[in-house]
């Protein structure tokens, strides 16, 4: 496939623990040594890998995820691969996020489900400044579903889906969002782990292609106080011998005992999840009344607040869609974690509390309370505490990437509590 194509470079890719993409680009001379997973890189170099003295890693690439670049040249063409990272003692690397939603898999293959997920990202299209710098402005004022001419990033999404399009994504749907600048792409669910990687991809596309239209794309969860975040809602469901799971057409709401106790499990280990789902500080920022990001823990068919909506869709299409993700989580982590949450409650038959049909924010406190309405994490470091407590999500991770995980998010927290906010100036500096 690299001859036919003229490929000339390849990049091996792989996703770090903070979940940020890495690339080694080869020469198609080296390819065949590639394969045969002999090459070998720094892995002491790579945060949250390994230190100095053990820092030889390998890199096997997986032949699915051979692809080439369509905005670079035909002539001298780049491709990529996504790697799986091994020891020199030929075992896959503990520390590897991708090994990790591995073995999430395989445990779900074991209880004889395969799982599914189709994500739904948002990200805002930004202007540059003079100098090039981006910024967090937005000249255009188009709202949901709006269209051009006023939808200044429509010409920069155009292009983002026709490019994924040429790289095997079947994009479903790509529409401008609620606030200004703000826009969606969904593409078809498949399995996890493909899945995973084409949220890695999809996310290195949109800033790609974004930056040959002179704009910013950011998938930062709340850039601007006062609009929407960007989310990444998470639909899931599992596969039993190609037939949907969920989905029990004599089953209360047509949903089956797998589902119930799935969204079970996920409701149980919902505030360990949220601290690898929604890592940064900047996540909590979103998670706030007002601005269609889930603040409670409750579930529902009928309307869009809960954490977990169940899509009105059955046969094939059932699914549950957890809406409290955000794009700044490493995908291959916060899938390995829900689905691990999910299939702790298939197995230990972890019954969901009931559906919440009303709109919960305009319930009180005490409303709240009667129904045992709990609320998600508040910050980054509440949701760190959670994980802490948790060891069905700390398994998930595995014990290498959980003690680094912490490590660098404690040591985040630390700097930005100790930061002296311009909020803190405007308030305080004249009253006191
Ligand atoms: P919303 O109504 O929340 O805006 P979207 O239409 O934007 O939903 O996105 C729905 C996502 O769910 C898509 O990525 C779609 O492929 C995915 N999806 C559909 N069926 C399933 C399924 N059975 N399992 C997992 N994901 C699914
Ligand atoms: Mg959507
Ligand atoms: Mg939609
Ligand atoms: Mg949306
Ligand atoms: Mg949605």
């Amino acid at each position: 496939m690299a001859r036919e194509e003229g490929v000339k470079f390849i990049r091996l890719q792989f996703t770090d623990i903070p979940g940020i993409l890495k690339n080694m680009a080869i020469t198609v001379e080296q390819l065949e040594k590639a394969l045969n997973g002999e090459l070998m890189f720094d892995g002491s170099s790579i945060e949250g890998f390994v230190r100095i003295e053990e820092s030889d890693m390998y890199f096997r690439p997986d032949p699915k995820t051979f692809i080439v670049f369509p905005w670079r040249p035909r002539d001298g063409a780049v491709a990529r691969m996504i790697c799986d990272v091994y020891n020199p003692d030929g075992t896959p690397f503990i520390g590897d996020p991708r090994y990790a939603l591995r073995r999430v898999l395989e445990e779900a293959a074991e209880m004889g489900y395969t799982c599914n997920a189709g994500p739904e990202l948002e990200f805002f299209l930004f202007h540059l400044d003079e100098k090039g710098r981006p910024t967090t402005i937005t000249h255009d004022q188009a709202s949901y579903f709006d269209l051009s001419p006023i939808d200044l990033g429509e010409e920069a999404r155009r292009d983002i889906v026709l490019t994924l399009e040429k790289m095997g994504f079947e994009i479903e749907a790509s529409h401008h969002e609620v606030a200004p600048g703000q826009h969606e792409i969904d593409f078809k669910y498949s399995d996890a782990l493909d899945v995973a990687d084409k949220i890695m991809t999809f996310k290195m596309v949109v800033r790609t292609i974004a930056q040959r239209h002179g704009l910013h794309a950011t998938f930062m969860p709340k850039p601007i106080f006062g609009i929407n975040g960007s989310g990444m809602h998470t639909n899931i469901s599992l596969a039993k011998d190609g037939e949907n799971a969920f989905y029990d057409p004599n089953g209360p709401l047509q949903l089956s005992e797998v589902a119930y106790h799935f969204i079970g499990g996920v409701i149980k280990h919902i505030k360990a999840i949220t601290a690898v789902a929604n890592p940064t500080v900047n996540s909590y920022k979103r998670l706030v009344p007002g601005y269609e990001a889930p603040v409670y823990v409750a579930w529902s068919c009928r309307n869009r607040s809960p954490l977990i909506r169940i899509p009105a869709k059955r046969g094939p299409s059932t699914r549950i869609e957890l809406r409290s993700p955000d794009p700044s989580c490493n995908p291959y982590l916060a899938l390995a974690a829900i689905i691990k949450a999910g299939l702790d409650g298939v197995k230990n038959k972890i019954q969901p509390p009931a559906p919440v049909d009303k709109n919960i924010y305009h319930l009180t406190p005490e409303e709240r309370a009667e129904l045992g309405i709990d609320c998600l994490p508040g910050s980054l470091i509440e949701a760190l505490a959670e994980l802490e407590k948790d060891d069905v999500i700390k398994d998930a991770l595995g014990p290498h990437i959980y003690e680094k995980f912490m490590e660098a998010k404690l040591k985040e927290w630390d700097e930005y509590r100790t930061q002296v906010h311009p909020w803190e100036i405007e308030t305080y500096l004249t009253k006191y």
